[in-house]
């Protein structure tokens, strides 16, 4: 089969992921943007990551775009993405564990105040703040998809208070509340001592981390923002911040990254910033999650983790 990988990837990463991705699928010809080119009635799938706009135009064959990465908002931007071809994202469950392990530190530490710690300890202060129980300290996730059903589930392990939103009602594991629907987030963030973002980037969800939304908070909740940067109104937060209405905001995504030097999130006190780290894909696992998905392809069996276009998720 054969299929293009293509994205904006140095060499040496992009000859990696064709290394990692032929031991696991060694029946695919793996061939680069001028290959597919120059063979466009060959090529059967596309794995790509971020590829460059028109990178996926003129292969009457395609039969699957697979991407790498877990948000696909940027491949659903490009008009010139070809309609009709399956699109499935990364979905993988080490990625999920790993966005876990992001959000129990981000969490653990706001709840135990060792940002504050980690301040004071700059600055020689010996000062010890009241120690908060897990059991008494609210954690609402928004969005409860691959990764935040994951991160919910572990605060929940961990003894937090936790419950979800998502768009579509439904019975959620292990006992974990659930709010559904645009009505049930005022509900939601008033209850929020620590707020996590797990939304996907859609039309619907773009800018709604807002000022509005920060009012609904109780006084001195906390955000964490794991998702995409573009969900959050940085001008609403800073403010949101500097009034003490939010105590302090852990931020792994921004709207542009790398984030701008300059960028006042850089050196507020009250902001953790992260570059992007909360749950990268591991090219190992992610390789199966291909493979699987292109010998689907090659059977004519159902692909894995469509992207529905109009969702935009
Ligand atoms: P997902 O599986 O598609 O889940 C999305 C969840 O959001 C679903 O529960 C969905 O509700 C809910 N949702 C979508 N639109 C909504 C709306 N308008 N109102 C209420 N709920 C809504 O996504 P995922 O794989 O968990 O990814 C979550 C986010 O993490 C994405 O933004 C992704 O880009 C980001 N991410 C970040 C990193 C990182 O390193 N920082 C790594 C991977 C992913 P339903 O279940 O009812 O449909």
């Amino acid at each position: 089969m054969d299929i293009l990988l293509s994205g904006t990837f140095g060499a040496r990463e992009r000859e990696a992921w064709r290394q990692t991705l032929a031991a696991v699928f060694p029946s695919g010809r793996w061939l680069d943007d001028a290959q597919a080119k120059a063979t466009p009635s060959s090529v059967r799938a596309a794995v790509v990551a971020n590829p460059a706009p028109g990178a996926l135009q003129g292969l009457p064959a395609l039969g699957l775009i697979q991407s790498l990465w877990a948000g696909v908002e940027g491949l659903l931007a490009d008009p010139t993405l070809p309609p009709g071809v399956p699109l499935a994202r990364m979905v993988d469950p080490r990625m999920n564990a790993a966005m876990a392990e992001t959000a129990l530190w981000a969490v653990l530490s706001l709840q135990r105040d060792f940002f504050t710690y980690a301040d004071q300890q700059r600055q020689r202060v010996w000062r010890q703040h009241p120690q908060r129980r897990a059991d008494e300290t609210r954690v609402r996730v928004l969005g409860l998809g691959q990764m935040g059903r994951a991160v919910a589930l572990a605060l929940q392990r961990q003894g937090f208070d936790v419950a979800g939103w998502a768009a579509t009602p439904r019975a959620l594991p292990q006992g974990l509340a659930g709010y559904f629907g645009d009505a049930a987030l005022p509900e939601v963030l008033a209850q929020a001592d620590i707020l996590v973002n797990l939304l996907p980037l859609t039309p619907a969800t773009r800018g709604l981390l807002c000022a509005a939304r920060f009012d609904a908070l109780p006084p001195g909740a906390a955000l964490v923002n794991l998702a995409r940067g573009a969900h959050v109104v940085d001008a609403d937060l800073l403010a949101a911040l500097d009034a003490g209405r939010l105590r302090h905001a852990v931020l792994d995504v921004f709207a542009s990254e790398p984030l701008p030097p300059a960028h006042a999130y850089w050196t507020h006190p009250r902001v953790t910033v992260l570059p992007h780290v909360a749950a990268a894909t591991d090219p190992r696992s992610a390789a199966e999650v291909v493979a699987t998905n292109l010998q689907a392809l090659a059977d004519g069996r159902p692909l894995a983790h469509r992207v529905d276009r109009v969702r935009g998720y």
